[in-house]
């Protein structure tokens, strides 16, 4: 792949990538040629599409079945107050369109199940997960590694959020947590409140593992997750080890070899 591939006005608008030597032409080339799929156009996907579409990820498929409301609009950043009502998967679109016409969006106004995630993933080579429930998380952690597919996860509360990637191969987040907690014993944003600001902390931290995934470039935290307090302004971090016997991504007689009998409810167990 060469510079000639970029028209003039990509060599203009990416001028700052392809300066670098650890991006240049050839890596610009391979984030225009990319797919990704972002599950979730809320807080955590409006700075992972924002900084994505600005990066010229070539294509990205939206999946989010929410329409945007004004409470949304504290941390959700690319809906606008003329956006109430709608579906964020269209506002996200026109978002996308204004910021950089070389970026095919993809919407899909649909709820992530486990009845459609497998055709999905088939679409995409990289998945960011920036849902808001355990059942999705799970359901993205145990697709995407049956699938083979890399991964980002984040989530927030409060003023604490965690982000780690997964190559799609061993360990997964089964390793860390085999099970979600009980409902009602974690709340949630809609419950206990989240710092507007903190989405686009953790959001940006899971784009930027996106993109070193696309340009094979750095140290990704695969193998490791970051606990981000942004009230202390501290990162902590731990090491992710492969669990023994874990049923996704072990090698053990129990494990699963299909999301199908895997009921995403309650404490998604297996
Ligand atoms: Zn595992």
């Amino acid at each position: 792949m060469t510079d000639l591939s970029l028209d003039a006005e990509q060599l203009d608008r990416y001028s700052r990538h392809i300066i670098m030597d650890d991006v240049g032409p050839e890596g610009q080339a391979k984030l225009l040629d990319a797919r990704v799929l972002c599950i979730g156009a809320g807080g955590l996907g409006s700075p992972i599409i924002q900084y994505l579409a600005a990066a010229g990820v070539g294509t990205l498929g939206i999946a989010d079945d929410d329409v945007v409301e004004r409470s949304n609009l504290q941390r959700q950043v690319i809906h606008g107050d003329a956006d109430v009502g709608r579906p964020k998967v269209d506002s996200a679109r026109e978002f996308v369109e204004r910021q950089n016409p070389d970026v095919l969006v993809e919407p899909h106004e649909t709820r992530v199940t486990k009845d459609n995630i497998e055709s999905l993933l088939d679409e995409y080579d990289v998945v960011v997960d920036g849902s808001d429930n355990f059942a999705t998380r799970y359901l993205v952690n145990d697709a995407c590694t049956l699938a083979g597919v890399p991964f980002s996860h984040g989530a927030i509360l409060r003023f604490e959020g965690q982000i780690t990637t997964f190559s799609g191969d061993s360990p997964c987040y089964r390793c860390l947590f085999p099970e979600a907690p009980p409902a009602g014993t974690v709340p949630d944003c809609a419950t206990a409140g989240v710092l507007g600001v903190l989405p686009g902390t953790v959001g940006c931290i899971q784009a930027t593992e996106v993109v070193k995934l696309l340009l094979d470039y750095g140290e990704t935290l695969d193998g490791r997750m970051i606990f981000y307090d942004a009230a202390d302004m501290t990162f902590d971090e731990i090491r992710v080890e492969p669990r023994p016997g874990c049923p996704v991504c072990g090698d053990g007689d129990d494990r699963v070899d299909s999301i199908a009998d895997v009921e995403y409810a309650e404490t998604c167990a297996i």
